[in-house]
This record gives structure tokens, C-alpha cells and sequence, in this order.
């Protein structure tokens, strides 16, 4: 949130914040773009401006929140009366928005032990519908935040529709997506989009340092400049110099390089450096690894069957058969493909 002396969470967003409060038209929003980038924050800090009792008047920070008024406080102790973020169980606590902070929710959610949901549900959005009916607790307006939006499922998402098309006097909607093209066409529809790119590399750099991130130029890259990424594989444990050391561990078979890894995760990582591989293939910079730890193999077409079994193993992650094999063999194709695609090797 914005703090008292307006200082943000996430300094790159101030520029998108000033300009989506200020063009703001239509009483719903759609922040979309990449993740990792902090689609969320922007969303709440948006949330907490229009709440805010004493919003900036003038200068570059037009309409932000105070961070000291009584309605800055509620929002930033999450018991905002006119505040409700819908997000899916799975993410509420890893966000740091415990189940206690939703208005409308009773113990029933908390009572039962089943495995927090990672899609927005039904029963969330008909708590949405009674929030949306009530009138406003401290008269300034009520914003509701959808997180991530491609969460909802259908028929969340067609019962949520209906608050969009005809919302009551003073709600406002903020969604966020990072596959916004993936929502149904007449959510998109009635909200006016706020796009949010990747930042500068600067400020990431220093926020990274400042989160205490070690080798935040290689992590930063190594995420495709998404800074929130970036800091969520260091505290995972990944390590600069251990990204660095994987294109030479992939070309020697050291398949132990990434045996740490959660799957998903790790398959990703070679898809990254398939990439990067395909890249120098052709002449051009790679985007996640420093050059100089990149082998300069001369032939893409034995990188794109390596690039294709990822992919495919990619759809299937979350449903691991055996992760310590597959993970074996595709670290072993992508070591042959890469001594293909040397030729210079092959007589070795
Ligand atoms: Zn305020």
C-alpha cells in the first residue's frame, strides 16, 4: 500500500499508478501485462487511492492515498469495510491477506480441511454480490480487486458479469490478468485496460537489492526482468552463480544441476536456455543467461526438438509421473541436442 510517506512497496509502479488514476474512466479495470511485475499491488494501490479520504490534490502524484487517513489505516490493517479482494484460497496466504480480512466470509471456508482452491469460486463471488448490494460503510466508494482474473472459473466469471454490466452507485472493480486473453470476452469487454509492461531495469535492481537479493543483474534476467520473479527464485534458493553454471552443466549431463527444483520450475529453466541456445544459433543476444555462460552451438534444428519435448512435458508438470526421470531424460536430449547442434564436436 501506499505508505504514510507515500513511499511504495514497489517503486517502478509509480508512473502507471499516477497515469491509471488519472485516465480512469469506466467503473472497472483491467491491469494486464506480464506477471511478476506487480499486477496485484497496482491493483490494491489503486484500491486504496479511491478509498482514501485524503487523496493528493496536485503534482506527479495526483489521486494517490495518503497512507495516514482512517480509511488508509483500515485498508492497511485488511478490515476496510468498502474493500474486498477475490482472490483464490490457494493465494490468500501467501499474499499476506489471511481469510479473516474477507468481508461476508464466515468460518464454514476455514472449518473444512480440503486443499486451498487455486480457481475464484462461486461462493466467493456470491459474497461478492452481497458486498456489492450494501451501501458504501464510510461513503466514499466500495472497490472490489480480482486477482488473477483468469482465475474465476465459468461460472464465477458469469455470475461476476452480471455486477459488471450493471454495478451499483459507488463500486468500482479492479481485475488483474497476465492472460487477459484468456478471460471471457465479455468481462474484457466491459472494463478499459491498464497495461503494465516490464519496468526499468534500474529501479528493479535496487528493489531487488534492497530485498537483500544477491546477483540481482543475473536473477533479474535469468526471469526475463520480472522483478517479482526474480526475488521469488532467490528466497526458492536459486543462486546466481548456479544459473550461471547451467548451460556447461546441460553440455557435460551434470542432470543434479536442477534435481533441487520443483518441476515446474525446473523444466522452465531449460526452456529458457533452449531459448537462449536458439537465440545464439542465430547470431542474436540471449535474453536469460550472460553470454559468456553460453556454449555457441551453429545448428537450431536438433535445439527445436529438444524445445518441443520441454514444451510438451511443460503441459503435463503439474501432474508429475515421475519427476526425477523425466527431469533425467530431458536434461539428457538437451545435452545430445546440444552436441548436435555443435558440429565442430562431432568429430570428438
Ligand atoms: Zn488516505
Amino acid at each position: 500500500m501506499v505508505s504514510s510517506d507515500q513511499t511504495l512497496p514497489l517503486p517502478w509502479l509509480a508512473q502507471s499508478l499516477s497515469q491509471a488514476l488519472a485516465t480512469a474512466r469506466s467503473h472497472a479495470l483491467l491491469v494486464q501485462g506480464p506477471s511478476g511485475v506487480g499486477q496485484l499491488d497496482l491493483a490494491l494501490l489503486l484500491a486504496q487511492s479511491w478509498l482514501c479520504e485524503q487523496p493528493t490534490q496536485s503534482g506527479e502524484r495526483r489521486g494517490w492515498a495518503c497512507g495516514q487517513c482512517a480509511s488508509c489505516k483500515l485498508f492497511g490493517s485488511h478490515t476496510h469495510p468498502d474493500f474486498m479482494l477475490l482472490v483464490p484460497e490457494a493465494l490468500r496466504e501467501q499474499i499476506g491477506w489471511g481469510a479473516d480480512s474477507e468481508p461476508g466470509k464466515d468460518g464454514e471456508a476455514k472449518a473444512s480441511k480440503t486443499k486451498p482452491s487455486r480457481e475464484i469460486k462461486i461462493d466467493a463471488v456470491r459474497g461478492l454480490l452481497s458486498f456489492a448490494q450494501a451501501t458504501s460503510a464510510r461513503g466514499r466508494a466500495k472497490v472490489v480487486v480480482v486477482y488473477p482474473a483468469e482465475a474465476l472459473n465459468t461460472v464465477a466469471a458469469n455470475a461476476l458479469l452480471k455486477t459488471l454490466e450493471e454495478p451499483a452507485g459507488l463500486l468500482r472493480f479492479v481485475l488483474a490478468s497476465s492472460a487477459s486473453e484468456s478471460l471471457l470476452p465479455t468481462i474484457r469487454s466491459r472494463c478499459q485496460p491498464v497495461p503494465l509492461g516490464l519496468p526499468d531495469k534500474a529501479p528493479c535492481l535496487q528493489w531487488l537489492q534492497e530485498q537483500g537479493v544477491e546477483g540481482a543483474d543475473v536473477l533479474l534476467a535469468a526471469a526475463g526482468g520480472r522483478p517479482q520473479e526474480a526475488r521469488d527464485w532467490f528466497e526458492a534458493g536459486l543462486r546466481a552463480t548456479a544459473w550461471q553454471q547451467l548451460p556447461q552443466r546441460l553440455a557435460r549431463g551434470e542432470a543434479a544441476a536442477l534435481s533441487d527444483w520443483p518441476q515446474a520450475r525446473a523444466i522452465d529453466a531449460l526452456q529458457r536456455l533452449c531459448h537462449d541456445l536458439l537465440r545464439v544459433t542465430h547470431g542474436a543476444e540471449p535474453t536469460y543467461f550472460p553470454k559468456a555462460s553460453l556454449p555457441q552451438p551453429k545448428l537450431a534444428a536438433p535445439l527445436h526438438m529438444w524445445e518441443a519435448s520441454l514444451r510438451q512435458s511443460a503441459r503435463h508438470a503439474e501432474h508429475p509421473l515421475n519427476t526425477g526421470l523425466l527431469m533425467e531424460s530431458l536434461f539428457a536430449q538437451g545435452q545430445a541436442a546440444l552436441r548436435e547442434a555443435s558440429p565442430r564436436r562431432a568429430n570428438a
